[in-house]
C-alpha cells in the first residue's frame, strides 16, 4: 500500500457501519467501532454476530470459528478521542445529515493523528461539501460500499479536487485488500457510478408501469431478453425494498411524487414492500 493500513476506526454501527468493520476485520485488519453511547454499541454488537452468522453460511473461509472470532475481535468504542487515537484510516458511517458530518469531522480534526486519513461512505452528499470540516482536505475522500458489502462487493472511491492522489492510491488498495472491487472516479460526481446508472434505470421503469404503459413483470421480461441482463429493475426494486425509493421520490420532484403515490397506494399499502417481506412486484416462496 502507497501507505501504511493497519488501524481502522469505524464512526456508526448502523447499517453500513457494522459491515464495514466486520469486512475489514475479516480481513485481517484492526477494527475499532465508534457509536455514540453504550446502548447504541450493544445493539451494534448484536449487528455484529447477525453478520457472524451470515459470514459462516455464506463467506468462504467463514468457517471454522473465524467468523465469530471476527465478531469478537471488534473493539468497541464510545468516546472519539480513544476510538481514533491511533487509527490510520477512518471510515465514517454515521446518518446521511450534513451537520451531522461536518461536526464529527470538525472533532476528528482535532483528535485524529495528522497522519490519519479519513473516507465517508455517504450516498449522496459529494466529498467537497465536508472536505473544510475535515481539517485535511488532502487526506479525505469518499470510499461507498453498498449494503451487503459481503456479496455486493463494489467500493466507489471518489475524491475532492484537494484529495491527494496518494491518499487516493491508498485507499483503493485498501478496498482491494479487504475484498472489495475497487471502482474508481476521476472526479465527484453525485450518485458515484452505480446510482448514476440505476437511479435513471429505476425511474424509467416506474414511469412505464405508473403512467400506465406496460406491466412490471413486462418490463423486466424486455430488459433481460434484449441486454442480456439476469435481472430486470422490478427486480431490482424488490431486492432493494420499496420504501427508500419511496422516501427518496416522495420529496422530489413532481414526477417523483407521482410515482411514489403509485408504490405507495398498489404496494407498500399492501404490505408489499420487497423480498424482505415476501412480496413486491413478484411474489416470493418461503424459501
Ligand atoms: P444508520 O442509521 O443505520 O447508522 C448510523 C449510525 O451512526 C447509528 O448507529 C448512529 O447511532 C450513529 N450516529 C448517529 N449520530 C452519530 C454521531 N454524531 N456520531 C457518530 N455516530 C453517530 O445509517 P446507515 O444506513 O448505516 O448509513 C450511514 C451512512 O452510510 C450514510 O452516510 C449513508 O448514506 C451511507 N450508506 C448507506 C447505505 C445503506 O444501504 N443503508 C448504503 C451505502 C451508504
Amino acid at each position: 500500500m502507497a501507505m501504511e493500513i493497519r488501524r481502522v476506526t469505524v464512526l456508526g454501527t448502523g447499517v453500513l457501519g457494522s459491515q464495514i468493520a466486520y469486512q475489514t476485520a475479516f480481513h485481517g485488519f484492526e477494527v475499532t467501532a465508534y457509536d455514540i453511547d453504550d446502548a447504541v454499541l450493544a445493539a451494534g454488537r448484536s449487528r455484529f454476530d447477525a453478520l457472524a452468522a451470515a459470514y459462516r453460511a455464506e463467506v468462504p473461509g467463514g468457517g471454522d470459528g473465524k467468523a465469530e472470532q471476527t465478531a469478537a475481535d471488534i473493539v468497541l468504542v464510545a468516546d472519539l478521542g480513544a476510538a481514533v487515537r491511533d487509527a490510520d484510516l477512518v471510515i465514517e458511517a454515521v446518518p446521511e445529515v450534513l451537520e451531522i458530518k461536518q461536526e464529527i469531522y470538525a472533532k476528528l480534526s482535532e483528535l485524529a493523528p495528522e497522519r490519519t486519513i479519513f473516507a465517508t461512505n455517504s450516498s449522496t452528499l459529494l466529498p467537497s461539501a465536508i472536505k473544510d470540516a475535515t481539517g485535511r482536505p488532502d487526506r479525505f475522500l469518499a470510499l461507498h460500499f453498498a449494503n451487503q458489502v459481503w456479496k455486493r462487493n463494489t467500493a466507489e472511491i471518489m475524491g475532492s479536487p484537494d484529495t491527494d492522489p496518494e491518499v487516493f492510491r491508498t485507499v483503493s488498495e485498501f478496498a482491494q485488500a479487504i475484498g472489495m472491487v475497487p471502482i474508481e472516479l476521476h472526479k465527484e460526481k453525485a450518485g458515484y457510478v452505480l446510482n448514476s446508472l440505476l437511479v435513471p434505470l429505476l425511474r424509467a421503469a416506474m414511469e412505464l408501469s405508473a403512467d400506465g404503459y406496460a406491466e412490471p413483470a413486462t418490463v423486466d421480461e424486455t430488459w433481460r431478453i434484449a441486454t442480456g441482463a439476469p435481472v430486470g429493475p422490478f427486480q431490482i426494486l424488490d431486492v432493494i425494498g420499496l420504501t427508500t425509493p419511496y422516501n427518496i421520490m416522495v420529496h422530489g420532484d413532481e414526477q417523483g411524487r407521482r410515482f411514489a403515490a403509485w408504490l405507495k397506494e398498489n404496494y407498500i399499502d399492501k404490505g408489499k414492500l420487497g423480498i424482505a417481506t415476501g412480496e413486491g412486484f413478484y411474489r416470493y416462496s418461503e424459501d
